[in-house]
């Protein structure tokens, strides 16, 4: 057997539809907010960690370039205070160096890249503390170097005094031979002349010495400054080893070989301050290039890290446009789900549910106004509608009641006199149009007042009922109408019947109630109660009216009573109403 499913209220289904689509719109949302949020975190980290990375990162490169160009001036500063300024620019982009180096640390999660970086930290930090000794290594350079200018300064100087001398003693000599020669005094004049190749010779030796010293340079190398120092002390010793045949020569040798000596040989001799200057700025040169270096190897590390950013960040952003094309995708079939689950629930509970059911109780309600009586009645599968079609079940029945009680008499279960009247003027307007006869039996029970004075009104009751049930349930009478009139008087129309089959059928009935044997004893018929009856015909007379037709079957009756009752009387002659009464 199958079940009956339990109906479900409307309302309790309202109810939990607005649920559903509450918790739907509200995981939608809350999906939507969690995902976007994740996007944006995942931009952020793009933005503030990736983008910021390759800012320092490019910052730390752009720094270790600039420092290794302060490495190279410091190679070749020429002034003290210059030497100083770029020691102090030395330590800013350093501790510039540290701070960026600091801020990718701060950035940096992975564990590799961060020992990395704390690598680098210490090498900064190591760099940066060995600016000190820097700072001493080229002081000492530059005093060697200032040394060693002083005594090539003053070498030149010596060099000038020493030319400036001999020339002049040359000059003294040239004079003198001229003398000689002019006295003719030959033996002198000979003198005189080896006393100038002397000198000569002492210039040329000296000019040697000048000219080596003269090419000792501090930024030689110390083999090259070596060579010289030889070849110089060769010239020397042979400057020193010069003859001296007058005692003028041998006095000017002197003192200038006294004032060459200390440069030339002195415990800071030109070659000796020349090899410090070249060794010590060798030293300090030494640490400007591993101090270049550090800053070499950052520039390129961050370079590096640079390229590595940039990478990581084209994945990263590749996989932003890729999550947020995805997002799209999902809300978009989310919306469409969404949408598709709205229709289905629209048209399952509003359209299924309430409106077509509606509009089938709204067809069936005016199938039942049009008195269609045999009108299904929808059926709903919730409890509000299904009320509301039980309750157009109680209507339908009350809308039959009304009907029958507005067409039936009460007492005898005939048509009452305003349904036959109705029916009547319906029924002559078609059978007008037809040319068809209309016949109508109008009758009487015969002296039904005594009846009522003997018997009691309720007998007399009883009585109508049992000859208005007998008649009318006759086969003659099938489809026809058949009503009471008033009081006792009961009539029937008879469509397409000509007065001869009328009368035929007013025979039966009238012999049907004395069938009936109700006892009448103030009846002249065999102490039965019988009927009078008049029956007229119209066959479709122009301007025929129900009244008039009524009017004519009512004077038959008359007639039948007239004629001693029990008897039926026809009557074919039409007269206008009003000439009748
Ligand atoms: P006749 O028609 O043969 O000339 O005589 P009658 O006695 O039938 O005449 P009348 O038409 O004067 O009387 C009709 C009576 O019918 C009067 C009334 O008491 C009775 N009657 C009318 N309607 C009813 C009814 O519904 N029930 C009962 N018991 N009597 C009714
Ligand atoms: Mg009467
Ligand atoms: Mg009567």
């Amino acid at each position: 057997m199958k079940l009956k499913k339990p109906l479900s209220s409307l309302k309790e289904k309202l109810r939990l539809l607005i649920y559903i689509i509450i918790i739907l719109t509200l995981t939608i949302g809350l999906t939507s907010i969690g995902l976007s949020q994740e996007l944006q975190r995942k931009l952020d980290h793009l933005i503030n960690q990736d983008v910021s990375k390759i800012m320092y990162a490019l910052k730390l490169s752009n720094n270790s370039q600039e420092l290794q160009l302060t490495t190279v001036r410091l190679s070749s500063f020429s002034t003290n205070s210059e030497r100083t300024e770029l020691l102090n620019v030395l330590v800013e982009q350093w501790s510039g160096l540290e701070r960026g180096l600091l801020s990718l640390i701060e950035l940096e999660t992975d564990q590799a890249q961060l020992a990395k970086l704390n690598a680098h930290l210490s090498t900064i930090q190591l760099a940066a503390k060995q600016i000190p000794l820097l700072a001493q290594l080229t002081e000492n350079a530059q005093e060697a170097e200032t040394q060693a200018s002083r005594l090539k300064l003053n070498m030149g100087l010596i060099e000038k005094g020493f030319s400036r001398a001999v020339s002049n003693e040359l000059t003294k000599l040239d004079q003198k031979a001229d003398g000689y020669l002019s006295q003719k005094n030959y033996p002198q004049l000979q003198k005189s002349i080896d006393e100038h190749r002397e000198l000569t010779d002492f210039l040329h030796l000296g000019m040697q010495v000048f000219r080596l010293a003269a090419e000792v340079d501090d930024n030689a190398d110390n083999k090259t400054n070596n060579q010289l120092q030889r070849e110089a002390m060769r010239h020397f010793l042979a400057l020193k080893q010069h003859p001296s045949s007058s005692k003028i020569a041998a006095q000017l040798k002197e003192d200038w070989l006294s004032q060459i000596h200390p440069n030339l040989i002195g415990s800071s001799n030109l070659f000796i301050s020349s090899r410090d200057s070249v060794n010590s700025g060798r030293i300090a040169n030494t640490h400007l290039e591993i101090q270049a270096d550090a800053a070499h190897q950052i520039a390129l590390f961050s370079s590096k890290l640079v390229e590595q950013v940039k990478k990581q960040v084209d994945i990263e952003g590749q996989h932003l446009k890729d999550d947020s094309n995805s997002f799209v995708w999902l809300i978009f079939f989310a919306g469409v789900l969404y949408t598709f689950f709205i229709w289905l629930t629209n048209w399952h509970f509003i359209s299924k549910g309430i409106i077509q059911p509606v509009i089938a109780t709204s067809n069936a309600m005016q199938a039942i106004a049009n008195e269609k009586q045999n009108t299904p009645l929808p059926q709903a599968d919730n409890l509000e509608l299904q009320q509301m079609v039980s309750s157009l079940e109680t209507l339908k029945s009350y809308a039959a009641q009304v009907k029958s009680i507005s067409e039936i008499d009460g007492l005898t279960g005939a048509y009452n006199r305003r349904f036959f009247d109705h029916k009547l003027k319906h029924e002559l307007k078609s059978t007008s149009k037809f040319n068809q006869p209309i016949s109508i039996i109008l009758f009487d029970v015969d002296n039904f007042k005594l009846f009522n004075d003997r018997y009691g009104h309720v007998i007399g009751d009883q009585c109508l009922k049992r000859i208005s049930y007998a008649l009318k349930t006759l086969p003659e009478m099938q489809d026809r109408i058949f009503a009471r009139y008033g009081g006792e008087e009961f009539i029937v129309f008879l469509t397409a019947t000509d007065n001869q089959t009328a009368s035929d059928i007013a025979e039966i009935m009238r012999e049907e109630v004395i069938k009936l044997a109700i006892p009448h004893a103030d009846s002249l018929h065999n102490e039965l109660t019988t009927i009078s009856i008049g029956v007229t015909t119209s066959n479709s007379e122009p301007g025929i009216t129900a009244e008039t037709l009524i009017h004519q079957a009512d004077i038959a009756l008359y007639q039948a009573k007239a004629s001693g009752r029990n008897c039926i009387v026809s009557n074919l002659e039409f007269k206008a109403v009003n000439n009748l009464r």
